[in-house]
């Protein structure tokens, strides 16, 4: 046996601590009779292992292929190493300054093991709401500074009992080394209090919670990443009560619901989204409501699905088993503003919204809403990146230097990079106010410490007024570079595909600032990560009175109208055109023509609303999106006709929209209905945007398409264009890890900064 007697030195790279690797290590080692130790390093995990080599390659491939739910392998590297003899395997102390390079992991949701003990009575954990193990729970909330160990995270005020204690010591333990371990005796605990912050008689908190929930209160729930405000998805009442509270007219309301059966009653749930919904990072999943459905009109009114999730805390699980179908499970904040994680904060900010307050003593270092994903195209699409993934950072081609980028004003996100790898921020919000304004510093703030991170160059956008743009132009010492709003889209795009050299870039969105002083949005680019050429752009229209059209579509249709028509206007017998009023059409008209409050804009987002408008969809919005939005949903005709496109040859080339609008507003008056002018609005689009790739093919030599933008969230479009494109031979890319929105710009803005630096020096 001697003969073959070998030893292998290991490193493996990757979310590999504080997520129970090395007793997963220990335990494969003593399974294949292997000798040597394990210990965490500096850069992740370091193995040394001896004995026959036959055991030794079956224990590398065990390794990868059957490590522990929360690790993440990024790289293994193995070569052989000298025979030292070990008498047995054994888990040594950290060598060195542990963890300054390792990665930490995402909060996820209580895993398996995990709810059976909860639900046991035998067990010690019955009915504990804070159970966990290295297996699943808090990580990046609790955390506020590295090495990832207790005293860094909000469970330092928690002494461990002698029970927990001995878990946390013991290698064969699922809660070695779980930093949150913690059980009734020792740990946090939950309390119900009334509005008036005073805490509510006796008995279970949660159990009394969901009585209140049954008689249609709203109750404030203290989750994983911050406060839900919660009331019963069934109850049309205590909803419509929420809505106005909450100062939210439509948006829709997440929903959560016990299990899947319960979640079949009011929405169709295929097989993948049923994986997406029980993955450990339990996200919000846009699903199809059923027809006819027992949840509340006023859960998401007016729209076509509903976003809906499963129970991910151990807190959640003992609540919706309370014999709720769903629950609205909305973020606690008011309209806008970022969703309130500290006690005071949240009795002083919902105290008008909640009835009562379910709360607990852990406390919650970073906020981080729930994700949101839908699936597209065959792919998951993020339309929110937060809770569950981050901070798993996106692995980019080549190394970059330290760098921050500060994102976009709307959905904004922050993204650090450092080596091969970017690490986006949770969902920020938009940065319209000051609440907002303050998260978004304390992210970059947080981020920096628990990346170890200075930055040498900051990125931001364009946009001079933007508050990321001016917070960025605060920090004076460190060297700036401005990225254009589209240009980072396609490049956060390239970024995630690896993608080098020149692409074709359609960028399509609501608004972005445009270097020649218009709002841009309706753009195709030729790009690599360095820059870029606008080769084509939608042609611009006024927005009369600004911000005011895009709250009101009909603004909007009047200036495709306008455009379109010109004079000839004033004869279309439109239903759009008589809802405003003629006096209010001549006023959109003259501040159009003076250049009053009227910024020329080539959005798609602002063409999907005009059509909108033109088709009686809708002249108003309550929320970002929603004209664009009920469009897609409306667009349920199979029909393969389009309508008429034209673009102006030059440089760039301006894609014409008075064609379309001739074509609409002719379908309006022979009655033809919005599903029929939806349908062919889209195909129109995606019929366009192909024979124009094909041009710039056949000019530039280039066959790799990158599609970015907000307006890529739309199914239909997407579900479209990529075949469309890809039987012309083209090589598609959309977005997978990071959001097609305002939430992807600043992984974008971070490759533009590093390529542009490297470029300079
Ligand atoms: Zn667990
Ligand atoms: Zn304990
Ligand atoms: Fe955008």
């Amino acid at each position: 046996m001697a003969h073959n007697h070998e030893a292998r030195l290991l490193q493996v790279n990757g979310i590999v601590q504080g997520v129970g690797f090395r007793p997963f290590v220990y335990q494969l080692a003593l399974r294949h009779g292997l000798k040597g130790e394990v210990a965490n390093t500096s850069s992740g995990v370091s193995i040394h292992i001896e004995g026959p080599a036959d055991r030794l390659r079956a224990f590398e491939s065990d390794l990868t292929g059957k490590g522990p739910p929360l690790a993440y392998i990024v790289e293994v590297t193995s070569r052989s190493d000298i025979v030292k003899h070990f008498s047995d395997f054994r888990i040594t102390a950290s060598r060195g300054e542990a963890s300054m390079a390792t990665l930490i992991s995402p909060d996820v949701a209580v895993c398996g093991d995990c709810l059976r003990e909860m639900f046991d009575p035998a067990d010690r954990r019955y009915r504990y709401p804070f159970i966990n193990c290295t297996n699943c729970g808090p990580r990046y909330t609790i955390i506020d500074d590295i090495p990832y160990d207790r005293p860094k995270t909000s469970m330092r005020h928690f002494t461990m009992c002698a029970a927990c204690q001995a878990e946390y010591d013991n290698p064969l333990d699922r809660r070695f080394h779980a930093q949150p371990n913690a059980c009734p005796v020792c740990g946090p605990r939950v309390g119900l209090w009334d509005a008036r912050r005073e805490a509510m008689g006796l008995g279970d908190p949660i159990a009394a919670a969901a009585e209140l929930i049954r008689q249609g209160k709203i109750v404030a729930v203290k989750g994983l990443g911050g406060y839900h405000l919660a009331a019963d998805a069934m109850n049309a009442a205590a909803v419509a009560r929420l809505r106005e509270r909450k100062l939210r007219e439509e948006k829709p309301f997440a929903v959560m619901s016990p299990d899947l059966e319960a979640m079949r009653t009011y929405a169709v749930v295929e097989p993948g989204d049923e994986k997406l919904l029980l993955s450990i990072q339990r996200p919000i999943v846009l699903l199809l409501k059923k027809k006819p459905h027992l949840l509340a009109e006023e859960v998401a009114p007016g729209n076509l699905h509903v976003g809906a999730m499963l129970p991910y805390t151990p807190l959640h699980h003992l609540l919706l088993r309370e014999g709720f179908a769903a629950l609205v499970m909305t973020s606690g904040n008011l309209s806008e503003e970022p969703i309130a994680i500290d006690n005071d904060d949240a009795f002083g900010r919902l105290a008008r919204i909640a009835d009562y307050f379910l709360v607990h003593n852990r406390d919650i270092y970073l906020r981080s809403d729930d994700s949101v994903v839908r699936r597209a195209a065959g792919e998951t699409r993020f339309l929110r990146r937060s809770r569950g993934y981050v901070p798993v950072p996106v692995f980019l081609k080549h190394a970059l230097p330290p760098i921050l980028a500060c994102g976009a004003e709307l959905k904004n996100t922050v993204c650090i990079a450092k080596g091969d790898k970017a690490f986006i921020s949770q969902h920020i919000g938009d940065l319209e106010n000051l609440a907002t304004y303050e998260f978004f510093q304390k992210t970059v703030a947080h981020m920096q410490r628990i990346l170890g991170v200075r930055p040498e160059v900051i990125a931001c956008d364009l946009h001079p007024d933007y508050l990321s743009t001016r917070w960025a132009d605060e920090q004076e010492a460190i060297p700036k570079v401005r990225v254009q709003h589209h240009h980072a889209h396609i490049v956060s795009g390239m970024a995630e595909h690896q993608l080098e050299g020149t692409v074709i870039g359609i960028a399509c969105d609501g608004t972005g600032y445009g270097p020649d002083g218009t709002v841009w949005g309706g753009e195709v680019l030729v790009a690599d990560a360095g820059g870029f050429e606008r080769a084509a752009h939608l042609a611009c229209v006024p927005m009369p009175g600004s911000a005011a059209a895009i709250k009101e579509p009909w603004r909007m249709a009047v200036s495709y109208l306008q455009d379109a028509f010109g004079a000839g206007l004033w004869g279309l017998d439109l239903p759009v055109l008589r809802e405003a009023g003629s006096e209010k059409v001549r006023l959109m008209l003259e501040m159009a023509a003076r250049q009053l409050n009227s910024p020329l804009t080539s959005s798609l987002g602002r063409l999907f609303d005009g059509v909108a408008a033109i088709a009686g969809l809708r002249s108003r919005v309550t929320y970002e999106g929603q004209a664009a939005m009920e469009l897609e949903m409306a667009a349920v005709d199979e029909t393969e006709s389009a309508y008429d496109y034209a673009w102006e040859e030059g440089a760039p080339c301006r894609l014409l929209p008075a064609p379309i609008i001739l074509g609409v507003v002719g379908d309006v008056g022979k009655g033809l209905g919005a599903p029929a002018i939806s349908a062919k609005f889209h195909n129109t689009l995606i019929l366009m945007f192909r024979d124009l790739c094909d041009v710039i093919r056949r000019q530039r030599g280039l066959n790799r398409v990158v599609l970015s933008g907000g307006v890529f969230q739309n199914a239909r479009l997407l579900t479209g264009l990529i075949p469309a494109l890809s039987t012309r031979g083209f090589e598609v890319y959309s977005h997978r890890l990071v959001p097609a929105n305002d939430g992807g710009i600043s992984l974008g803005q971070a490759v533009v900064a590093a390529t542009r630096i490297e470029h300079r020096s």
